[in-house]
């Protein structure tokens, strides 16, 4: 064999069926092959196990897939390469033209924008409401035919915590379809409520390192098959090699949750009774309006803490004078993290709505790090005290 045939038919390693690694390795291929036709041929009339196309299916995301359909309690999981690809392929997997969906003003900004623009130019109608109001989501599905709600718990930033129970009950009596985006809860909340699909973005807590992007469709494996098709013609697959990546950031994920959870509770609890501050918003506060719901539908209340700064402090000055949490977008790092209200305006929504989003330019969202629990609270303290407007 000369040269440029031998690198690109290297010798091929195998390793024992009794010798494995310990940590699965990287299938970085898109191609996987057969050795006869007939092979190939059985694999695709669905006769055998196998692999073709990495747009369809690779070892290490599949490795990946079941991972994350176990964490949630369900039996399928596709994963993609984003959390608003997650989002949007399921609504549009699950939509047609005409058909009627339910959407929150509180949830993520580009899933608005998927239901309120692309959807409505296919003919898929919205009912925009507030997560708050679950008489108005429960008259809504009785009065009108509804393929899906699409909602998130905690919403983003408020936190504001949604009666799922109450919101599945009423979508299942109706004929709708559940989609819950579970980004903020996670992947090991609210598994035993009556959901049909949960949608993540696996770029926060899930790889919770910030540094690698991806998202999940995650439910019942005979729904999941019925979307398979549409899912892998819409094409946004992820990389084997950032599925390796998620893969290993879920291996510490709950002694980050568990960590994160429980600085973000000290620091609300800090937060409540400073005299510049006059309003956090935790679900594990007493003072949450949502706290016993939240007690009962969630093991723990995460890593994101809101508040609202009293009218005497500069929302910016504040979040400059932070040292330890960077001024950032998304949340789920290892890092702390702050945004400052006049960064996060839905600028897409009406007055009612932008109401019900309830951000206001006093508002602060942080995402609670891994960093020790004592010098995240003497940093705001010093920030809080060097903010005075
Ligand atoms: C970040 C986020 C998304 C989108 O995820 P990406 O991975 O950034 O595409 C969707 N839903 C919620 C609730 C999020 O926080």
């Amino acid at each position: 064999m000369k040269g440029p045939t031998r690198v690109n038919h290297p010798p091929k390693v195998d390793v024992p069926s009794d010798n494995r690694p310990l940590v699965a390795p990287i299938y970085q291929s898109v191609k996987f092959t057969f050795d006869s036709v007939a092979e190939s041929e059985k694999l695709n009339r669905g006769e055998r196990e196998g692999y073709v196309y990495s747009r369809v299916s690779n070892p290490t995301l599949r490795q990946l897939e079941l991972t994350l359909a176990t964490l949630q309690g369900r039996e399928d999981c596709l994963v993609t390469a984003s959390g608003v690809a997650a989002v949007n392929l399921a609504l549009l997997a699950l939509c047609k033209q005409g058909d009627h969906v339910v959407v929150f003003a509180e949830m993520y900004q580009p899933t608005r924008y998927m239901v309120r623009r692309l959807l409505a130019r296919f003919g898929v109608e919205h009912t925009m409401l507030s997560i708050e109001d679950t008489d108005a989501i429960e008259a809504t599905l009785a009065s009108k035919p509804t393929q899906a709600v699409i909602f998130e718990s905690p919403s983003n930033p408020l936190l504001k915590v949604a009666d799922i129970t109450r919101i599945a009950a009423a979508a299942r009596a109706h004929g709708a379809l559940t989609v819950l985006d579970n980004t903020f809860a996670g992947l090991h909340n609210h598994g035993e409520l009556d959901i049909d699909l949960y949608v993540h973005s696996l770029t926060k807590f899930a790889a919770g390192h910030g540094d690698v992007m991806g998202g999940a469709i995650i439910g019942s494996k005979k729904l999941l098959a019925s979307l398979q098709r549409d899912l892998v013609v819409l094409g946004a697959t992820l990389d084997p090699n950032t599925a390796f990546l998620i893969q290993r950031g879920l291996k510490t994920y709950f002694v980050r949750i568990e960590r994160q959870a429980r600085s973000a509770l000290a620091i609300a609890r800090y937060l409540e009774q400073h005299e510049k501050v006059e309003r956090v918003y935790y679900p594990g506060l007493k003072s949450h309006p949502q706290h016993a719901l939240a007690a009962r539908q969630m093991k723990d209340s995460g890593a994101v803490v809101t508040f609202e700064l009293a009218s005497r402090v500069d929302p910016a000055r504040f979040a400059d004078s932070l040292r330890l949490f960077a001024i950032s977008a998304s949340l789920g790092s290892t890092e702390s993290l702050v945004q400052p209200g006049q960064l996060m305006m839905p600028r897409d929504l009406n007055e009612q709505e932008r109401k019900w989003a309830g951000i206001t330019d006093r508002t602060i969202r942080l995402s609670i790090g891994l960093e020790d629990e004592a010098d995240l609270l003497e940093d705001l303290e010093q920030a809080l005290a060097a903010s005075d407007s």
